[in-house]
């Protein structure tokens, strides 16, 4: 792929700007995808943070569930940060009543799993595959995979072992969000998994 790598932020509901500033950075061409025609015209796409019952509503609505599952299908690589995490599960726990996902990722994932007495915190995080220093991660009503499928790579965890980043392939998911912190590392690997692909 020459120049540019194109890549879309499933713009439906959450923290887009915040993904489309950081991927705009890393020099990406960078659209927002609503529409199925606009997922036919990236290489990548972003899930954001947000409400993941709500973008699969969405989703729905809009018609953009099987053209997601579709690009998935056929190996667009993909990177979701918390609901987009839950959306890239294959399975979840503790979802809304009908709530669906995507999936892609061999992995369990549960919902709010910190629960209301601890809605948001912020930890440092050893990452291996991305090297020093240690990520500075803001966790916002945050998913955690409570299962990890065998050919599931799991990029980090808490200090109990809680997994809180996979990837497999091209997809990647992490229950914090990189997109507000300046953390740009998981957005360039994002980017080289779309140039390799
Ligand atoms: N709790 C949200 C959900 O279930 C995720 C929160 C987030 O994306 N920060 O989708």
């Amino acid at each position: 792929m020459a120049g540019r790598p194109r890549v879309g932020v499933l713009a439906l509901q959450g923290d887009v700007r915040e993904h489309a500033r950081v991927l705009t950075e890393l020099g990406a061409d960078v659209s927002l995808v609503r529409r199925p025609t606009e997922l036919s015209e990236v290489d990548g796409l972003v899930l954001p943070g947000g409400e993941s019952s709500v973008i699969d509503k969405l989703a729905r609505a809009f018609g953009m569930q099987e053209p997601v599952r579709a690009a998935i299908a056929g190996g667009m690589p993909m990177y979701g940060t918390c609901a987009g995490l839950i959306l890239l599960a294959d399975r979840i726990t503790d979802g809304i009543s009908g709530q669906e996902t995507f999936g892609g990722l061999d992995v369990t994932v549960r919902r709010n799993a910190f629960g209301s007495q601890v809605d948001s915190f912020e930890t440092d995080l050893a990452v291996p595959a991305l090297g020093d220093p240690a990520v500075h991660a803001v966790f916002i009503r945050a998913p955690l995979v409570e299962r990890v499928g065998p050919d599931v790579q799991a990029l980090a965890a808490l200090e109990d072992g809680r997994v809180v980043a996979v990837q497999r392939g091209a997809l990647m998911g992490t229950s914090f969000h990189p997109e507000v912190t300046g953390e740009h590392r998981f957005h360039r690997r994002f980017l080289d998994i779309v140039r390799a692909a």
